[in-house]
């Protein structure tokens, strides 16, 4: 199955979505995140065509589905559609895709986390690469002033202080209006783990955090389309509710695509 308006072929699409059904061999909580992919495609055909806010017919915004990878070869995936001038949105998965990701997109960017935790865990059940590292180690491969963590509620100590040594750029729940003036980069790979958002909107989560965000999440991601280049959506577990995470995922998804297909 193809998300929703994703008609057309890889050679003209503007936009390219691929899954990456790869979880952490130990999730720290809820398994079921590699069932995401298809769940969030599953979800985006509840939607109309027609994106209201933006007035964009998504059936003409040229969106190609190119289906599920393994993470390997996701990564590689991901290089070639930027190279190719086309903006890949990646579903997951667990958030330990996102540095893999990352390292393979060549250019100047940063990363702009939205996740309610601040995932800067040196190593996490033993693996440098849990989603419980994932700030962590984008930060150690782009460095200080190149990554940006906010709607975070959920932090040890060890990160915290490991945080504010280093240089670490994160911002809590009340940050994201307004989240775009305190960016300091150009383009953004945006990195959108779902827990970010308020688990009465998202309950199927791999780790839900109560008191999370809401709208004002999609009014950030009005304000940086234009600036993104490359985008992830991960952590939704779909054993963990009714539909709710994956429908609002498609709707994260559908946004950016929308707001950014206006622009040309
Ligand atoms: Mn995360
Ligand atoms: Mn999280």
């Amino acid at each position: 199955m193809k998300f929703a308006d994703a008609g057309e072929d890889y050679p003209k699409a503007r936009f390219v979505i691929f899954g990456i059904p790869h979880e952490d061999r130990e999730m720290s909580f809820r398994a079921g995140a590699r069932l995401a992919p298809n769940a969030i495609r599953d979800a985006s055909y509840n939607y109309e065509s027609y994106h209201f806010s933006s007035g964009m017919e998504l059936s003409e915004a040229k969106i190609h589905d190119a289906g599920n990878f393994e993470l390997e070869n996701g990564v590689e995936f991901i290089r070639r559609v930027v190279e190719d001038g086309k903006m890949p949105i990646a579903i997951g998965g667990a958030h330990s895709i996102t540095p893999p990701l990352v390292s393979s997109i060549k250019g100047d960017f940063g990363v702009v986390i939205l996740d309610a935790h601040m995932d800067f865990r040196k190593s996490y059940l033993g693996s440098p690469a849990s989603h419980a590292c994932t700030a962590r180690r984008i930060f150690e491969m782009l460095g200080e002033d190149r990554v940006v963590s906010a709607g975070i509620r959920s932090v040890s100590k060890e990160e915290m202080e490991e945080a504010e040594k280093y240089g670490f750029i994160y911002y809590g729940m009340n940050s994201i209006k307004n989240l775009e003036e305190k960016i300091p980069f150009e383009k953004i790979y945006l990195s959108i783990d779902m827990d970010v958002f308020d688990p009465s909107i998202a309950p199927g989560v791999s780790n839900p955090e109560p008191f999370g965000a809401g709208y004002e999440v999609f009014d950030f991601l009005k304000a940086i389309s234009s600036r993104i280049i490359a985008m992830d959506v991960v952590e939704v577990c779909p054993p963990y509710d009714d539909g709710s995470a994956a429908l609002l995922a498609a709707a994260t998804m559908r946004e950016v695509i929308a707001w950014k297909a206006r622009q040309h």
